[in-house]
């Protein structure tokens, strides 16, 4: 990795559109895989009877090497072109994708949407864009692939464009922030070099397009906030936390406070990448230790922040959010699970507040009886067991949540403001 600004890139689109593909060939025409480890991949792959499917391969092994992997290497993929450091947010295909791309796991500047040409727009591809929409993504680079499937038409290609506009359109995304290419990531057309086969096409290549992203916002100067993924017990070292930094600095000899367990103490050290580091910033994935805690006293879901300044807990939260799919409709009282950064808590929808007229932001009507798919409302939330979050005003990044119910993603939404207990 350079010095460069770095970036977090969401890659979304229906299963089975090339996602994996994408990203395994982004890593290695950056150079960011060995073509040694590619080419070994590939005999493996070739060896199950999987043979040109490598990137895909490639792609499986790397997260299934990192399941394996010391525990507290949690890195994400990553690459550099000419302008940027990518992190890759999430594993494509992972099964909590949505979930996590909503509640800051894997909080994304910009994406890139995924459409088989040979597929066109289907359930997840909405889903996606709808979330990208609502989760206020930047912009959105649309990859037609699998070109090669549609020998490389152009009257194919734009069939899925019209579609995809289309459905932009709809979520009221402005078309104006989406760029579109027609690309085989499987064959590498149009991805790091132009392809020979899309004479017809004269627009930027993928590399090009990622190159010209707007950079991200800067980072906020918001109090150390650290949602806690796992904790574990490391032999020679004891009770190491691991998460991810999503603002501020975590410094050794700090005093931090983990909530809601509402326990704290001093940094002892703070390790990345196997290395002990003398702090960590936004984006690290760290595993520390802090003098006095045991692997008891905190927990998967709890923030860590400054003992001067401690993570808020909510008693209750007013939040905007948006209906995706729920099969009827949501009144007062319903409490379904709410996924906010990595804590999963039954929350309960005490009050319907307000709707909001999704394409105007203004009130269309005052404690609404109930809420349905597609409607944008501020409701008042009392969560059933302790809960940290933040006004997403404050600090976005802890600030957004998912609602999931009966499998699935039914909204998600933004903290306005916490009532705090
Ligand atoms: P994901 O579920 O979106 O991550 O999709 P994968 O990357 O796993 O790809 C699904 C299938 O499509 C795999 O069999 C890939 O080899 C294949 N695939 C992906 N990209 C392309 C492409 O550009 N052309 C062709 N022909 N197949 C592709």
């Amino acid at each position: 990795m350079s010095d460069e600004q770095h970036q977090n890139l969401a890659i979304i689109g229906h299963v089975d559109h090339g996602k994996s593909t994408l990203v395994g060939r982004l890593l290695y025409e950056t150079g960011s895989v060995p073509e040694h480890v590619i080419e070994q991949h590939k005999e493996e792959a070739e060896e199950k009877g999987k043979g040109g499917f490598e990137f895909a391969y490639v792609m499986d092994n790397l997260a299934e090497e990192r399941e394996r992997g010391v525990t507290i290497d949690i890195a994400h993929q990553e690459f550099s072109t000419d302008t940027y450091d990518f992190t890759i947010v999430d594993c494509p295909g992972h099964r909590d994708f949505v979930k996590n791309m909503i509640t800051g796991a894997s909080q994304a500047d910009n994406a890139v949407l995924v459409v088989a040409a040979d597929d066109g727009v289907q359930p997840q591809t909405q889903e996606h864009v709808f979330l990208a929409r609502t989760l206020g993504i930047g912009e959105l680079i649309v990859a037609v692939n699998k070109m090669d499937l549609v020998d490389y038409g152009e009257s194919e290609y734009k069939q899925v464009v019209e579609e995809v506009k289309d459905l932009l359109n709809q979520v009221r995304f402005d078309t104006e922030n989406a760029k579109f290419i027609p690309v085989s990531a499987f064959e590498g057309d149009n991805i790091a070099s132009e392809s020979e086969h899309t004479d017809w096409y004269d627009g930027e290549i993928l590399i090009e397009a990622l190159n010209e992203l707007p950079a991200p916002e800067p980072p906020t100067d918001a109090p150390l906030r650290l949602p806690i993924q796992d904790v574990y017990t490391i032999s020679g070292i004891g009770t190491v936390p691991v998460g991810r930094v999503e603002t501020g600095i975590l410094n050794t000899g700090d005093n931090v406070s983990f909530q809601p367990s509402d326990v704290g103490g001093e940094v002892k050290t703070v390790e990345m990448h196997h290395e002990e580091v003398p702090k960590a910033e936004p984006g690290d994935n760290v595993g520390f230790n802090v003098r006095g805690i045991g692997k008891d006293d905190i927990r998967r879901g709890d923030v860590c922040g400054p003992a001067d300044d401690p993570p808020s807990v909510a008693e209750t939260f007013q939040a905007q959010i948006v209906v995706m799919q729920h099969p009827s409709v949501i009144t007062e009282g319903y409490t379904p699970v709410f996924h906010a950064h990595t804590a999963q808590v039954a929350c309960t929808i005490e009050s319907l507040d307000q709707k909001i007229d999704p394409a105007s932001g203004e009130v269309a009507e005052e404690n609404p009886d109930f809420i349905q798919n597609g409607d944008a409302a501020v409701v008042t939330v009392r969560p059933q067991k302790p809960l940290s979050i933040e006004p997403s005003g404050e600090i976005p990044e802890l600030g957004s949540f998912a609602i999931r119910d009966m499998g699935q993603t039914i909204a998600a939404g933004k903290v306005l403001s916490v009532n705090e207990r």
